[in-house]
């Protein structure tokens, strides 16, 4: 196993990429689907279960796990991968987004963002420092740097002058980062949906040097035009030889489109969230598990998917469940989810080796246009 942080690019095809994330604690085969481990753990599913299903890596989340149970305790008791029993590697966000989106009283300065936690009221401030110091002791095996992110739509003034500040949190990050061998910093690019801005952000962050690179900022209610509109330009501002991580997606025809565009990490709760609302995402679209007509129906949800939930149980079984708010309707339904986006990126990996993303994307889309199996 390598010690050191490394990124190999084994196959394009068109501007998609496949490749291997080399860490000290495993690799993690691009392009990556990572779920979402918000506060140490990925709910209604045990560590095992979600290794199971494909995920090479996880995300946390640094601003829960800052205010709950702290991350001087979870260093305290041997760092983040022992506390949740994962053994692989993490990734953790700044806490940047979640402060913005979450907490109260926010005053955002030069320096950082003092808020209120939105658990029980008490003051905290992060700042670039404090953001690695967190990350640090949390023991992430990638960073990202602390951010700002602003809320689309927003004038080009705005989104320049956040833009700009993120940028010089991006210089403070890298410096706060430290030298931590087999430990990787990913800068975050900015700019909204203005060309020149992302391009000026991915210039300055160049300039500064990461192993990584997040487009930071879409997701966040522009819409999946405008984001493939973005990403039609901007993975080609990052270098080639580093991994490009689009932060937030996303349902799987925005992955597609964004592998497709040349990004190579993802996350989203999307997978696990919807498990727990009753919805199934397979290869027809998505299917709502409350709705009576699956209440006689004795087949799987997917019969092409090699899931628990769709080897074991049947379309009338998860009715029930959910129906009646059983926590195994929860597992479940997570299970097939994120055991439907794994699957999904391991179909679009070996498309990419054999040069076939095109047709793969085209299969995609026919696959959903047909809809949900009708009913019985
Ligand atoms: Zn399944």
């Amino acid at each position: 196993m390598s010690q050191r942080f490394s990124f190999e690019l084994h196959s394009t095809d068109g501007a998609a990429r496949s490749g291997v994330i080399q860490t000290p604690r495993g690799e993690v085969r691009t392009p990556a689907f990572m779920p979402v481990g918000t506060a140490a753990t990925v709910k209604a599913m045990m560590p095992e279960s979600v290794r199971a299903t494909g995920a090479d890596i996880l995300l946390g989340n640094t601003y829960h796990l800052m205010l709950r149970p702290t991350a001087e305790r979870i260093h305290d008791l041997g760092g983040l991968h022992k506390f949740m029993n994962w053994e692989r590697p993490i990734l953790t966000d700044s806490g940047g987004f979640q402060v913005m989106s979450l907490a109260s009283l926010r005053k955002l300065t030069e320096e950082g963002v003092k808020f209120s936690s939105h658990i029980d009221g008490s003051k905290h401030m992060v700042t670039p420092e404090r953001s690695m110091e967190i990350q640090r002791l949390l023991g992430s095996d990638i960073v990202m740097c602390f951010d700002e992110c602003p809320a689309l739509p927003a004038d080009d003034a705005t989104v320049a002058k956040s833009m700009q500040l993120s940028m010089r949190w991006a210089r403070r990050s890298r410096e706060a980062f430290g030298d931590r061998p087999g430990h990787a910093l990913f800068g975050i690019m900015q700019g909204g949906v203005t060309r020149d801005l992302r391009e000026e952000s991915a210039k300055a962050l160049i300039d500064i040097g990461f192993e990584g690179y997040a487009v930071g900022g879409l997701a966040v209610g522009e819409g999946q035009e405008a984001m493939f509109g973005v990403l039609d330009y901007a993975p080609g501002f990052l270098p080639e030889d580093k991994p490009r991580y689009l932060m937030g997606v996303g349902k799987p025809d925005d992955i597609v489109g964004a592998v497709k565009r040349g990004i190579d990490m993802m996350d989203c709760v999307l997978p696990s969230r919807s498990g727990r609302t009753g919805q199934g995402w397979t290869r027809h679209g998505s299917v709502n598990l409350r709705n009576a007509r699956h209440k006689d129906d004795p087949r799987p949800l997917d019969e092409a998917c090699g899931c628990p939930a769709c080897r074991n149980y049947s379309r009338a079984y998860l009715h029930h469940v959910v129906r009646s708010d059983e926590i195994i309707g929860s597992m479940l339904l997570t299970w097939h989810n994120l055991h439907y986006y794994q699957d999904l990126m391991q179909g679009m990996r070996d498309a990419i080796s054999a040069g076939r993303f095109a047709e793969f994307e085209a299969e995609f889309h026919a696959k959903r246009a047909e809809g949900d199996i009708a009913p019985l």
